[in-house]
């Protein structure tokens, strides 16, 4: 006998996990999620999620929920009450600001919070705190895109919209495997491919997408710049450039011309490890489709140069013009949910809330006047590598962290925990017990995104609404709502209210943000707008229309090939090139997916090894091996592949027994600090 089960309720919101953005409809039985299902009305997802929006809730009531606010005494955490938490905090803030001077004070903020939660973190650190020390997720991850586009286009994110994947001739994948990270775009992109699109794989791994595509480039990790710059030859050279658009709407093309007119290809085609006629019919065929489109990913600014790759990848859209025009652009797959979000509210040292830059002092009294104080901190802050490091050097010595879990996400793990040891004090906000808060002084315990209301900011700058589906579990608070609250104990009340209200707090981001000025919580209605949001309300589905670029005119920059200084230093003793990506189960370190039956899916790390390397070693499949670099080792069981060539290593990094980033590197993107977790010098062998 089968009962059919009739909803209390059907809310509808945002998926938590990737920068896609599926709306999902969340149903509810007594108070219980019981199901979700995907709108097909919804514009992002038209009826489809993957395995994570989809199935993967149950973290939301999971016994591990942190339920109570908690200080460390005496080594170990016990249950206090909001208000003595709250005062703990205040008290040594203000003690720390006080002695060490109020830069001695860094703030984490996260991109899996909403947009108006980031928008108060930032400005709790620079309004009630008064220090630009706030950055973000987007460190480690897309933090030189958004560098790199802006040197190119004056804007640094999505130049065009998902659904121009109908509309496209040509398809340019650079660094990325959507399937896996970003499954529905992927799905999308996987559509085109099979129905004929020009299609271009650019990956050192041969993902699913590789194996359909017209061109597959299986570039060795880190030579990004020497593939970049191979297929620039090879469209000057054809003759394939578009000379109007270059004319009109760009500057410093000659320089990159001469530049990459002058390379050795012979020389270029070692380094990347591919065949320079593969190159050269790939570059042939994007340039001439008459709308192309590129999309990239981690596999891009998870490198030493990753901001110029970035700018590379802009050059190739302008040279060909395709920039401005349905079907074409340049398409940066965001890794979180709200990635894009956390950076337009201001989550980074350098820029406030819409990209103003810190260090101008008309933008200081701007930012002063909108949040009614008298002085905004005048000197740029510090990005998270550097507020570690200042760490160990005794510089700084409180660091406040929004659902960050720095210790496992971020590089070379035992140096984190140094930086950690050496704090006065830590405060986490999170829904679990991490490998960071573990560390904490004080925890304090958050919402989850079904628990509270807010807007998150998907890849393709789509503010769409997450709505409140269930009351908070347990005592847990919104993040925004603690933010307030932690304000109000240091002496500075929102102008919104003491009482965290997301409709309020867009009112308040329309005001700052130049590009959200339309912005309001009604106007959103069930899709979203993208940015920039007019003030009648109007959204804008693409950039840079008629090659008009923010700063004016497109640059054009050029850059050699520099080996990473993680080869160059290590690679003689750690001969191997290990590269890291996610798998379609599980989300980063895994702390909501492995609280799901997601987990009973897939369970383990492992490490794909290729067939010549696993004989040499003496290894075969499923044998766990002990993988160690300069920093340290661990041991995970391997897969044998030919995905992977010889000599490169590919993990994946959901699970805290493996915890890889003890044995990633410090190097990092020369421009942003962005972590390269994708070439580490490694060697390994049979446990
Ligand atoms: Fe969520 Fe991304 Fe999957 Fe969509 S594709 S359901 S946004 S994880």
């Amino acid at each position: 006998e089968t009962k059919t089960l009739i909803a209390d309720k059907t809310v509808r919101t945002t998926c938590t996990y990737c920068g896609v953005g599926c709306q999902l409809d969340v149903s509810v039985i007594n108070g219980k999620i019981r199901g979700i299902q995907a709108p097909e009305t919804a514009e992002v997802n038209e009826g489809h999620t993957c395995l994570k929006g989809r199935f993967a809730f149950q973290f939301y009531d999971h016994p591990d929920r942190l339920r109570e606010p908690m200080i460390k005494k005496n080594g170990k955490f016990e249950i206090v009450t909001w208000n003595e938490a709250y005062d703990f905090i205040a008290t040594k803030l203000i003690e720390i600001k006080n002695k060490y001077g109020v830069d001695a004070i860094g703030g984490i903020s996260s991109s899996r919070a909403t947009n108006e939660e980031n928008y108060l973190m930032q400005k709790m650190i620079r309004v009630a705190l008064g220090t630009n020390n706030i950055d973000g997720c987007a460190r480690v991850c897309h933090a030189p895109t958004a560098f790199g586009m802006q040197q190119a286009f004056g804007t640094g994110a999505a130049t065009n919209s998902v659904e121009d994947l109908k509309d496209t001739d040509a398809i340019f994948l650079f660094g990325a495997n959507p399937v896996k990270g970003h499954p529905v775009t992927g799905a999308k992109i996987k559509q085109a491919f099979m129905k004929g699109v020009t299609s271009i794989v650019v990956d050192p791994v041969k993902t699913k997408l590789a194996d359909l595509a017209t061109h597959f480039l299986q570039v060795r990790p880190g030579t990004n710049v020497a593939i970049l710059n191979m297929i620039a030859h090879y469209i000057v050279t054809e003759n394939l450039v578009n000379q109007d658009f270059i004319d009109t709407y760009t500057d410093k093309y000659n320089d990159f011309k001469n530049h990459v007119i002058g390379l050795d290809m012979d020389e270029l085609s070692e380094l990347t490890g591919v065949d320079k006629d593969v190159v050269k019919a790939a570059a042939i065929a994007y340039a001439k489709a008459d709308r192309a489109m590129e999309f990239h990913g981690l596999g891009v600014t998870e490198h030493f140069q990753g901001s110029k790759t970035v700018m590379l990848l802009s050059n190739l859209a302008m040279m060909t013009g395709n920039v401005g025009r349905k079907g074409v652009g340049l398409n940066p797959l965001r890794g979180q949910n709200n990635v894009q979000g956390a950076a337009d509210m201001g989550v980074q040292p350098h820029q406030g809330a819409g990209y103003l830059d810190v260090n101008d002092p008309k933008i200081q009294q701007y930012y002063a006047e909108k949040y009614g104080i008298a002085k905004m901190p005048e000197k740029e802050g510090l990005k998270i590598p550097d507020m570690l490091d200042a760490a160990i050097e005794g510089k700084i010595k409180a660091l406040y962290i929004m659902g960050e879990d720095t210790i496992m996400t971020d590089p070379n793990s035992y140096h984190s925990i140094k930086a950690f040891e050496n704090l006065e004090l830590i405060v986490v906000q999170e829904l679990f017990m991490t490998a960071t808060s573990e560390m904490a002084d004080v925890v304090l315990p958050a919402s989850s995104y079904f628990e509270k209301n807010g807007t998150f900011t998907n890849g393709e700058r789509r503010v769409q609404r997450v709505n409140k589906v269930i009351e908070p579990i347990g005592n847990t608070k919104p993040d925004g709502q603690i933010i307030i609250d932690m304000m109000h104990k240091l002496g500075y009340d929102q102008p919104t209210g003491l009482t965290y209200d997301a409709a309020k707090i867009i009112e308040e981001i329309a005001d700052v943000i130049p590009f959200m000025k339309g912005l309001t919580w009604e106007g959103l209605g069930t899709n979203g707008l993208q940015w920039p949001i007019k003030e009648d309300g109007t959204d804008t589905k693409m950039l840079h229309i008629d090659g008009a670029f923010k700063k004016g005119k497109g640059t054009f920059h050029h850059f050699d090939f520099v080996e990473s200084p993680e080869i160059v230093e290590h690679g003689a003793n750690y001969p191997f090139i290990l590269t890291t990506g996610r798998e379609l189960e599980h989300y980063n370190s895994g702390t909501m997916t492995r609280r799901t039956d997601n987990q009973s899916i897939l369970s383990k790390d492992y490490l794909e090894v290729n067939p010549r390397d696993a004989k040499i070693k003496g290894i075969t499949d499923e044998d766990i091996v002990r993988i160690f670099s300069d920093r340290g080792s661990v041991n995970i069981p391997v897969k044998i592949s030919k995905n992977v060539k010889k000599g490169i290593l590919r993990t994946t990094f959901h699970q805290p027994e493996v915890f890889i980033n003890i044995i990633t590197g410090s190097v990092g993107d020369k421009e942003t600090m962005t972590p390269e977790y994708k070439v580490v010098a490694v060697d390994f062998e049979k446990v």
